[in-house]
Parts: C-alpha cells; sequence; structure tokens
C-alpha cells in the first residue's frame, strides 16, 4: 500500500467588483457564501488537496507543477480535471483508492449541511463507493486568516492499495 498526504488553503474575498473571489466551489459542489476563493482555477481547495494526496502517493510531481498557475489553460479550470488526470495515472500505475480523509478549516460556511454531497461527488469524480472518502469540516477558533474568514484549508490523506 501506499500513502500520501495533500494540503491547500486559498485566500477568500469578495466576488467582483469588490474583490477577486470567484463562485465558492468545494469538491465540486456550488456553495453559497459571502465570499469567494482566490484561484486562477477555479480554486476548488478540497479537490486540490485530495489531487496532491494521490499525487503524493504515488510519489509523482505536485498538482502546481503539472497544472501550473501561469498556464493560460488552467485558467478558472474546473478542478475535477486535475483530479480525474491524478486518478488516471493512478490506475494506469496499478493501484486504486483504499480510501480518503479529507479536513475542512474554515469558520464559514459550515460543511456539515453539504458533507454527503461533497462526498458523492469526489466518490463520483474519483470512481470509487462514498464509503471510501470521508469529509469533515472544524474552524479554525477564529484566530488568524482562516479564523478571521480571510482564507480557507484543507488537508487530505489518501491511502492507494494495488488494484
Ligand atoms: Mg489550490
Amino acid at each position: 500500500m501506499r500513502v500520501g498526504h495533500g494540503y491547500d488553503l486559498h485566500r477568500l474575498e469578495a466576488c467582483p467588483p469588490a474583490g477577486k473571489g470567484k463562485q465558492f466551489v468545494l469538491g465540486g459542489i456550488q456553495i453559497e457564501h459571502s465570499t469567494g476563493l482566490v484561484a486562477h482555477s477555479d480554486g476548488d481547495v478540497l479537490l486540490h488537496a485530495v489531487t496532491d494526496a494521490i499525487l503524493g502517493a504515488l510519489g509523482l510531481p505536485d498538482i502546481g507543477q503539472l497544472f501550473p498557475d501561469n498556464d493560460p489553460k488552467n485558467e478558472s479550470a474546473d478542478s475535477a480535471i486535475f483530479l480525474c488526470e491524478a486518478v488516471d495515472r493512478m490506475r494506469k500505475a496499478g493501484w486504486e483508492i483504499g480510501n480518503i480523509d479529507c479536513t475542512i478549516i474554515c469558520e464559514q460556511p459550515k460543511i456539515g449541511p453539504r458533507r454527503s454531497e461533497i462526498v458523492a461527488n469526489i466518490a463520483r469524480l474519483i470512481g470509487c463507493t462514498a464509503d471510501s472518502i470521508n469529509v469533515k469540516g472544524k474552524t479554525h477558533e477564529r484566530v488568524d486568516a482562516v479564523g478571521e474568514g480571510r482564507a480557507i484549508e484543507v488537508h487530505a490523506c489518501a491511502l492507494l492499495k494495488p488494484r
């Protein structure tokens, strides 16, 4: 078996014209929120961390090396493309998902009400069962950038098993 860890953080700003925030999306699910994600791609911080966990388990270059944020091709890209590329490389290398565990850290929005949709969508994108994916949310106790609502971060661990 192989294990990988992924981490990502994106800044949160008001949406234009007041700021540079893009529509808030987590795990491919759009969520109404007062701020949006600042990113070159769609800024899906959860899919970025999951992608990096899988790539990390494979010992491959990270998401930023595979999909540079200065490449116009990746501008406002659907991050599902990044995850699906990692999954494709995983299968070709002879591995499949054992399980993935994710922690989303933000004050708002609350993850709980959307958790099952997010889990189902990640499982659909990967092509695994929903019980292989775990997503949980916690706050940053109102301190630092995440706690003050200026950023959101995600940790993800992926266990791969031979196909
Ligand atoms: Mg990112």
